[in-house]
């Protein structure tokens, strides 16, 4: 974690700017479907906490993005008791932490779900389509499908955030720590 607090107003610049392509997706449906199923939750909601967002914040969040679809006592109800597990506040008290690529690439995503690591997961056309959408050069998106092709999933990421900023990746081998390394560079 960053040690610093992330607000829910920076959220959206962030997610924008410095969130590995995983959590940038699930941010998008979330918005789009104004709901993630279990897996997805756990993954990006595991990614915030890391990343310094707090838990009032953290509730705050997920009761706003499935405000459209649910009523806040709906949520209160049946939603609100995992975020505050998660955050070792509920159950066995356990101070859970994100996820890391291994364990995402490993995981298996169903239909309908969002989570899982777009280089493992996606098919070429829609890993194409994600990158465009993060505004690639023609030939960082070439470099990274390749990388794909290879199965090196960790290596097209960091070719991503190469990409994405126009600067030497050290390698990744967490989000959080995509995320870390992406502030830093945006902050220099
Ligand atoms: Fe996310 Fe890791 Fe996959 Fe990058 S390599 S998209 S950080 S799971």
């Amino acid at each position: 974690a960053s040690g610093s607090a992330v607000t829910l107003q920076e959220l959206d610049g962030l997610a924008m700017r410095s969130f590995p392509l995983c959590m940038r997706h699930l941010y998008l449906k979330l918005q789009e479907d104004r709901h993630l199923r279990h897996g997805g939750r756990q993954q990006l909601g595991l990614f915030l906490k890391g990343i310094g967002l707090k838990l009032d914040d953290a509730l705050a969040f997920w009761r706003g993005a499935f405000a459209p679809r649910m009523p806040a006592e709906k949520f209160d109800k049946e939603y609100a008791y995992n975020v505050r597990h998660n955050y070792g506040k509920e159950g066995k008290r356990t101070d859970y932490t994100p996820y890391s690529c291994m364990y995402i690439i490993m995981s298996s995503p169903g239909v309908g779900d969002h989570h899982g690591c777009p280089y493992r997961h996606f098919s070429p056309e829609n890993l194409h389509a994600a990158l465009s959408g993060m505004r690639l050069s023609p030939k960082s998106i070439d470099e990274v499908m390749e990388k794909t092709r290879g199965r090196h999933y960790q290596l097209a990421c960091a070719a991503t955030f190469e990409g994405a900023h126009s600067c030497q990746c050290d390698g990744i081998n967490h989000p959080n720590q995509y995320f870390e390394q992406s502030r830093k560079f945006l902050k220099e």
